[in-house]
């Protein structure tokens, strides 16, 4: 059995070479870069004012100025402009070349066709300069940043209308069990219904992947068919369930069956002690226990961050926050507990077995009480992952 951090790191280090391709900016919302993306043009595009109010040289701003005109956002004022005179000016217009500052109109005393100011500006003062947020040949977003909103609007805003992204993930998940039952009318005693399916499914709807699922008997055959399939499709395959030692696990045996090489079976960790990680050529495979905890909980510990580096980008952060009140760890594994910040700390959330997901429902925080420590005292800080930004 090995350590959390060990698992995390082999998980980690298994990487695929996903293809790349360009998308409008429309269709790469959400998408990873596969390249570093430079600048052409800069940002702003030129001296534009930020304020309504007037432009002039700080030179002369002690006396009264003649207004000679007015340049609204969209319009340019190309004539030269007499030494103390000004012009009035909008947000967003740019800055004619003859002045170097702006005022805002609330400072500015108007009589007649002259203006004079009642506060000192220093030069530059309400103008953002073109390329203050970005110069050509910057570079704008790394490889491995994904694209948001803001980043949409900063590419349209520069222009660009193509960028290079990695390609989706193709991740295929079999859910494993004979207990499902289709529909309520199904019910019988001894059944329940699938939830790993669906949950994952939502979870994986906000990240870039095509992902399907589907059920699988007990039966070793069927399971290894199924294997056979889905793995020459998919990038990353997960199982739920069948990943222990009952007599009607077949998880393991499947993927060996299909030779995949087993990368660890079995983690010191609390859910989802089963944990088992294989690899064949260009598909990686995950074993996750089937209890509806487990699943979420490895997702969060191990399949994003695996999904995250594949795609270019830095695993995610783990923040230190301090514990409300204090904790016991129980046993040699570590554990994986959720949380609800409240206050001044964190509050372990009640009933948190393995099959049971009304907490993690709520929950801000997943926290990791390390193996290595046993009482966490009220104050005391852990590592937690934010489970309100999964990605
Ligand atoms: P397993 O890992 O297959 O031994 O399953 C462990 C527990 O999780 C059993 O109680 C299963 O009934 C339950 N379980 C397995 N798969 C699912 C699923 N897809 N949805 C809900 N519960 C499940
Ligand atoms: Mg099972």
């Amino acid at each position: 059995m090995i350590h959390v951090e060990e698992a995390r790191k082999i998980c980690l280090s298994q990487r695929l070479e996903l293809q790349t391709e360009s998308l409008s900016i429309e269709e790469a919302q959400g998408r990873f870069l596969a390249k570093d993306l430079t600048a052409e043009l800069p940002h702003p595009f030129f001296d534009v004012s930020a304020v309504d109010g007037y432009a002039f040289r700080a030179a002369e701003q002690d006396s009264e100025l003649k207004v000679i005109g007015e340049v609204p956002a969209g319009s340019l004022y190309e004539s030269e402009i007499p030494h103390n005179c000004c012009v009035r000016i909008f947000t967003g217009a740019t800055v004619p070349k003859d002045c170097d500052t702006v005022i805002m109109q609330e400072f500015s005393e108007r009589n007649g066709d002259h203006v004079s100011f009642n506060k000192q500006q220093n030069q530059g003062a309400n103008i953002r300069k073109s390329g203050g947020q970005i110069r050509p040949g910057d570079i704008i977003f790394k490889k491995g940043e994904r694209i948001n909103a803001s980043a949409l609007g900063l590419l349209r805003s520069l222009g660009i209308h193509v960028v290079s992204v990695y390609r989706k993930i193709r991740i295929n998940c079999i859910v494993t069990g004979s207990e499902f039952a289709n529909s309520i009318a199904e019910l019988e005693e001894g059944k329940i219904f699938d939830s790993n399916g669906l949950s994952l499914e939502a979870e994986f709807r906000d990240w870039p992947c095509e992902f399907n699922y589907q059920l699988c008997q007990d039966d070793l055959d069927s399971l290894s068919e199924m294997v056979k399939e889905l793995s020459e499709q998919s990038d990353l395959l997960i199982l739920t369930g069948g990943v222990s030692v009952g007599d009607y696990d077949f998880s393991r045996a499947a993927l060996e069956a299909n030779n995949f090489d087993v990368l660890f079976h079995k983690v010191k960790q609390k859910p989802g002690k089963p944990l088992l990680l294989a690899r064949q050529a260009e598909c990686v495979a995950f074993g996750l226990p089937g209890n509806p905890r487990s699943v979420l909980i490895s997702l969060e510990l191990y399949i994003k961050d695996w999904m995250k580096v594949n795609l270019g980008a830095n695993p995610r952060k783990w923040i230190m926050l301090p514990l409300k009140e204090k904790h016991k760890r129980r046993g040699d594994r570590a554990e994986l507990l959720s949380a609800t910040y409240e206050d001044d700390g964190l509050k372990l959330n009640e009933h948190q077995a393995s099959h049971m997901l009304q907490s993690l429902a709520r929950a801000d925080y997943l926290i990791h009480f390390q193996e290595n420590k046993s009482l966490f005292r009220a104050g005391d800080l852990v590592e937690c992952l934010d489970l309100r930004n999964g990605s």
